[in-house]
């Protein structure tokens, strides 16, 4: 069956994803959370003012960047009027603004803006993904939502582990996504007790990626000023020196 209605498919699916286009294809063809495909389909439905004459995709959002990045941004989830909308993450929403332009300014992204999925937007040793591949309603998965998405952050990594170095959680939802996948793809047990999150956090393991702490590039933390521009730079030069990336 090319859908997954189950848990139990995702895991099928995800497992036999021979690459990322494979891996990419199937978590399109997801439907095995209901609260979260009823909501997707909801909002592609009813969609927002501004937005009235465009088509919402409405559907799980894959990841995006070249598959030997040695970089990986791990996010939330996708924006209900943003990724859910567009098809690729951080694309249309304004967390996309702020951290697409960061990306550009630290010579990861060839252009600063994310507008659409055919802008011509490049990236650079980077590779962008989120803990779970649907909008939720409030921004707000559940426990069992997240733990049903797993599979296919889990195989994305493994893809991917060949050239990953170094792993920027964008919030403490992604950082604590991170830990599993300590156990499921580098059949390695997780610190315990677990490090707290914090901007600027960094852990490190043996023979596993780099771990560094980010705030969230929502609108929340981006117009409060409590995420400045400079701060993500900080966060992006790091990541690029512990990846040895230029
Ligand atoms: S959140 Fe993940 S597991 Fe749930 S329906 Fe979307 S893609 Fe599938």
């Amino acid at each position: 069956m090319a859908e997954s209605r189950t848990p139990d498919q995702v895991v099928a699916r995800a497992a036999r994803s021979a690459d990322l286009a494979d891996l990419d294809a199937g978590v399109s063809d997801c439907f095995a959370c209901p609260r979260l495909v009823g909501w997707r389909e909801e909002v592609a439905r009813t969609r927002r003012a501004a937005f009235r004459d465009q088509e919402y995709r409405g559907r799980p959002v894959p990841g995006f960047g070249p598959g030997d990045a040695r970089i990986a941004i791990l996010g939330l989830a996708p924006a209900a009027h943003g990724g859910n909308r567009t098809g690729r993450i951080f694309t249309g929403d304004r967390s996309g603004d702020v951290l697409f332009a960061a990306l550009h300014r630290a010579g990861l992204a060839n252009q600063p803006t994310s507008v659409a999925a055919d802008d011509g937007l490049t990236l650079r040793d980077t590779r962008i993904f989120s803990a779970v591949r649907c909008a939720p309603p409030d921004n707000k998965p559940t426990p069992d939502e997240r733990d049903t998405c797993a599979p296919w952050l889990h195989r994305e990594v493994t893809l991917i582990r060949p050239t990953l170095r170094v792993v920027v959680a964008l919030g403490a939802f992604a950082w604590a996504a991170w830990w599993p996948v300590l156990r499921h793809v580098y059949g390695q047990r997780p610190p315990s007790p677990r490090p707290a999150f914090g901007h600027g956090a960094h852990w490190s393991g043996a023979a596993v990626p780099e771990l560094l702490g980010c705030y969230h590039v929502s609108q929340q933390n981006t117009f409060t000023g409590r995420l400045t521009p400079g701060m993500l730079d900080d966060v992006f030069g790091r990541a690029k020196q512990l990846a040895e990336v230029d």
